[in-house]
């Protein structure tokens, strides 16, 4: 055994794991069951980092239900296929409100509820489109989940299931819990991660996945339980299987408690007495759905009272006391007409599809994407031919299908254009997507000079798309910089403009010199720097100079930045057309100075050092280690250099550690950190 902890908290070491365990199990109720977040996510992962060490060293309070073991064991070997004690049935469904009428008329009947009587309450739950699951209990406990595979036999997805944060491994309320529970309900993929999945599928050249359902549904395929916990997967509860122990008397009372145990339920859960509430219920949900930032396809209507539902019972196929009613398609049928390919603001060829005209989710759509040459070629896509086209809330309108069974003689397959169609500059393929190869290109000065003129970006007021393009027609502007050089006489040549609004948009461009690091940043469209990214680096930096000295690993280190982040701002800001442009708006007279820098002082015991780490640490990694530096207020730089308060050195570290000694710059080794981070 080595040194015995002497640790700076006041908690002994096992009511500090106890502690950590209830706040990140609240936590995670807090954002799935209450819907609102108790901590970020960083937090989170500091204080799991934290429990994870606690555990380490003092294996004698190991529990199976820790969040630390979410993700604990190695990858399965493959899937086991089980029998459910009681099978899911599929829910009858239909688009059509006259057929949910005479399926409440069917049950009135079928329970002997007379003309002149009211009843039974119904229960409307909205129908989420993810990949239905039976999760079972067992003293409190998550014993097993299983798919519902073919309703009476699914494939046991334990491992994976507990990778899912939004599903508890422990019941709140042990006393109450029924011995045995099967809690039955949906994992999903919520709208948000769907597009970040796909942005950073993107940038490693993968290619895209179509829809929510389809990523929930691979994910819960993959055998690693750590790609599950990646994918940030979310669950709600809709049903109930087998139940050993005392059963609430309604659907509606069962989700009030399995809610108090801790498992998410809808908030859209409402309850209706009779034929006109229930259209009600369903047409008014119907509006809200695409707000909801999830998949939800229909609502699920079930007689409330489960004496009730016995009595109705169920055909073969279905239970006769519920129906689904399902919202217009999201989904429809057109003809492809024609491809363009648009040019993006990195120079990407973007296949749009023009399609005969289509309904879909309440507005009609013309133009879908393509995504890329890869996935036309993937798809085989042909100009004519019939496909399915999908809208999902507000993301673009995508092909997702091509009907090959209904392909016209003549179709046309789509070629990948050999010259860009707006400069004819040369094209190059780099993995699955298409570049114009021309730094001069028009069509991509067009996209970045739109991008740097954004409301978020330098809110120049009055540079419009119109204005934009005669700029770049007429060749005023052959580079972001050229703005800061236009006269009013320049602009006033300019088609719709009037003379006073050519004066005030000189001083709208002349305005945007101030706008500050920040926003500078984010303007100039570097790949995965956005707002939020634009704004850590000019909390961390106090003008672009000193970000322009970073290094990569100094990057990583700051918050929410990842390795890929690291390397492609280093790289854009370090490539000949990155210092070209810097150059060039430094000439303009644009500021680069940070507002953010310095605002919020970081106080704790490390306020105000400034740290390198370097070397091997056997503790964790160092953008760990950095992380928790910054907790305590110290500011992570990447170079030794007069600045560097301290040095922290792991195993072999190098020219680092040979330059602090040359400084006289104070070096902690890995012990001596390990103390001032309150840990040995
Ligand atoms: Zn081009």
């Amino acid at each position: 055994m080595g040194a015995m902890a002497s640790t700076s908290s006041s908690e002994n070491p096992r009511d500090r794991i106890e502690s950590l365990r209830r706040m990140l199990e609240q936590a995670n109720r807090a954002y799935y069951v209450d819907a609102e977040p108790l901590m970020s996510d960083r937090d989170y992962d500091l204080r799991l980092a934290e429990l994870g060490r606690l555990e380490v060293d003092h294996p004698e309070f190991d529990s199976d239900e820790s969040p630390t073991r979410r993700v604990g064991g190695q990858p399965i070997e493959g899937f086991v296929s089980v029998e459910h004690a009681m099978p899911m049935q599929s829910i009858d469904n239909s688009y059509d409100p006259e057929d949910i009428a005479s399926w409440f008329a069917r049950i009135r009947k079928g329970l002997g509820i007379g003309e002149d009587q009211p009843g039974p309450v119904l229960c409307c739950d909205p129908k989420i489109d993810g990949v239905a699951i039976s999760l079972r209990y067992r003293q409190g406990r998550l014993d097993q989940a299983i798919t519902r595979g073919d309703g009476s036999r699914g494939d046991d997805v334990t491992a994976q299931a507990r990778a899912i944060r939004a599903i508890p491994l422990r019941l709140d309320g042990s006393g109450e819990v029924p011995r045995l529970l099967e809690v039955r309900g949906e994992i999903y993929m919520s709208d948000d991660v769907f597009e970040s999945v796909n942005e950073a599928r993107a940038l490693r050249d993968e290619p895209l996945f179509a829809n929510a359902r389809n990523v929930t549904a691979g994910t819960l395929k993959s055998l690693d339980p750590a790609v599950v916990a990646d994918r940030r997967l979310s669950f709600i509860a809709h049903g109930r299987g087998v139940v050993e122990g005392v059963v609430p008397a309604s659907y509606s009372d069962f989700v009030a408690s399995i809610r108090a145990w801790g498992v998410p339920v809808s908030p859209d859960l409402r309850l209706v007495h009779d034929l006109e509430g229930l259209l009600e219920c369903i047409d008014a949900f119907g509006g809200r759905r695409s707000e909801l930032g999830y998949g939800v396809d229909g609502m699920v209507v079930r007689v409330d009272e489960f004496a009730l539902q016995e009595k109705l019972g169920s055909t073969s196929k279905a239970p006769r006391w519920c129906v689904a009613f399902k919202y217009p398609a999201d989904q429809g049928e057109t003809v492809l007409e024609d491809v363009a390919w648009q040019v993006g603001k990195g120079g990407t060829l973007t296949p749009r599809a023009t399609m005969q005209p289509i309904d879909l989710a309440g507005t009609t759509v013309r133009h879908a994407t393509l995504h890329n040459i890869e996935e036309i070629r993937r798809k085989d896509i042909r100009i004519g031919d019939r496909v399915v086209v999908e809208k999902a809330g507000e993301i673009i309108p995508q092909v997702v299908e091509v009907r090959l069974d209904s392909r016209p003689a003549d179709a046309q397959p789509i070629r990948p254009p050999t010259a860009c169609p707006a400069c004819e500059g040369p094209v190059e393929q780099e993995g699955p997507k298409l570049y114009c190869m021309n730094p001069e290109c028009p069509a991509q000065l067009r996209e970045r000079i739109a991008w740097f003129a954004g409301r978020n970006q330098m809110d120049i007021d009055g540079l419009g798309d119109k204005i934009v393009d005669q700029l770049v027609d007429r060749r005023l502007v052959l580079h972001l910089a050229d703005l800061y050089s236009l006269t009013v006489e320049q602009v006033a040549e300019l088609d719709g403009l009037a003379e006073k609004s050519a004066s005030s948009l000189i001083s709208a461009i002349g305005a945007s010199r101030d706008r500050g690091m920040a926003r500078l940043i984010a303007s100039i469209g570097i790949r995965q720097v956005g707002q939020s990214a634009a704004r850590t680096l000019a909390g961390s930096y106090p003008d672009i100079d000193a970000l322009l000295e970073a290094d990569e690993e100094a990057l990583q280190a700051l918050p929410d930045f990842g390795e890929i982040t690291a390397r492609l701002l280093h790289e854009t800001l370090h490539s000949q057309r990155g210092r070209d442009l810097i150059d060039r708006l430094r000439r303009a007279g644009v500021r680069f100075t940070s507002d953010e820098h310095g605002l919020d002082e970081p106080s704790g015991r490390l306020a105000g050092k400034t740290m390198v780490l370097t070397g091997t640490m056997e503790s964790g990694s160092r953008t760990e280690l950095a992380r928790r530096l910054e907790a305590l207020g110290a500011k992570i730089s990447g170079s030794v250099s007069a600045k560097t308060d301290i040095l922290a050195a792991g195993a072999n570290a190098g020219s680092k550690l040979e330059k602090a000694r040359k400084l006289g710059i104070e070096i902690w080794d890995e012990k001596t950190l390990l103390t001032e981070l309150g840990e040995a």
